[in-house]
């Protein structure tokens, strides 16, 4: 990256879904960004049409490993873990260090240049809870033996890390709570619902529903997000704070809502509900909508059709 004067943006994670669109966003905006990932759940696909832009770069780098730049950046994104309990379930102790060790990494590289700094934490942080919608300060209270818990638990110690760190090195930090989101270039085979949907309609097999599907979820289309997480690094505001869509639904209901764009008549398998899987997910948007003077603006079925036609196109 010694091509570039001035690195404006660091993206680690930067070749995964919400770090793509970002990074498209950064783009437009007549930045140039180093991308940083290691391929685990991201994939060059996602980049591909940046290749012969000379105001991007791509780095092929694990976040375990420590990384040094001469060349001043000005912010730094953090995005690199995966987000589907599919997959980071795979490899909890992996899991676990990207977030402690990789934030470490992160945050030193931040502070040998005074860059501000952004962290996706995760609605995942509020585990199971009566209280709808969440909101930031509400008490938490959290398994640290669940399936869910290297995950959760980890968002968790990188949010506390972030905040030790940055006091005592004087950094600016930012963290954002994101809640389920969902868009084009989403891993249709990494298990999320909304993919798993979108791909069962579109091959005629049964809808799988875990549990009764009465569980809720709130969905945030991904250009509403990434224009959150560009308002909140513009932003003086160093508090976790929720970024998502309010809109709640059950998981039924969607399965429901998902079929009609296709016509389908296709029937539902019932499945075990995954242990540990929240009951409820609604981000209390308070916080973002009076601080960041942001709203989401997709309604859940606009998102789907645009997400359902960008399938539709790959396959
Ligand atoms: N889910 C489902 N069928 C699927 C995949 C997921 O019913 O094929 C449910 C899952 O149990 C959860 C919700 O959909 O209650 C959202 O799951 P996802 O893995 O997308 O994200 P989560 O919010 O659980 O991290």
């Amino acid at each position: 990256w010694i091509q570039f004067d001035v690195i404006n943006n660091v993206v680690f994670g930067g070749a995964g879904f919400l770090g793509s669109h970002l990074i498209d966003n950064l783009m437009m905006r007549g930045e140039n960004v180093l991308c940083i990932d290691n391929l685990s759940s991201g994939n060059l696909k996602n980049i591909s049409h940046l290749k012969n832009n000379n105001r991007f770069l791509f780095y092929n780098h694990d976040i375990l490993d420590p990384l040094e730049s001469n060349v001043l950046i000005e912010k730094i994104w953090h995005l690199a873990c995966p987000a589907s309990p599919h997959i980071y379930q795979n490899d909890p102790l992996k899991t676990i260090r990207v977030n402690y060790e990789g934030t470490l990494n992160v945050l030193n590289l931040a502070k040998d240049h005074n860059s501000k700094i952004l962290f996706t934490s995760s609605s995942e942080i509020y585990g199971e809870t009566k209280n709808n919608p969440q909101y930031e300060k509400m008490p938490i209270t959290l398994s640290t033996f669940s399936p869910r818990a290297c995950y959760s638990e980890g968002k968790r110690i990188a949010e506390t890390l972030i905040n030790s760190f940055s006091k005592s090195s004087n950094l600016d930090v930012k963290i954002a709570r994101v809640f389920n989101t969902y868009g084009p270039r989403l891993d249709f085979n990494d298990g999320r619902v909304i993919g798993n949907f979108i791909k069962q309609c579109s091959i005629n097999e049964k809808l799988t529903i875990y549990g009764d599907g009465s569980q809720t979820r709130s969905f945030c289309y991904v250009s509403d997000l990434v224009e959150g997480l560009i308002n909140l690094m513009n932003s003086n505001y160093c508090y976790p704070i929720n970024l998502g869509n309010d809109q709640e639904i059950s998981i039924l209901e969607l399965a429901n809502l998902i079929k009609s764009k296709f016509n389908s008549r296709l029937n539902f398998k019932f499945c075990d509900l995954p242990s540990d899987d929240p009951e409820c997910r609604k981000p209390s948007l308070e916080k973002s909508r009076n601080v960041l003077n942001w709203d989401p603006k997709i309604s859940l079925s606009e998102g789907l059709n645009k997400t359902i036609r960008s399938y539709l196109e790959i396959i």
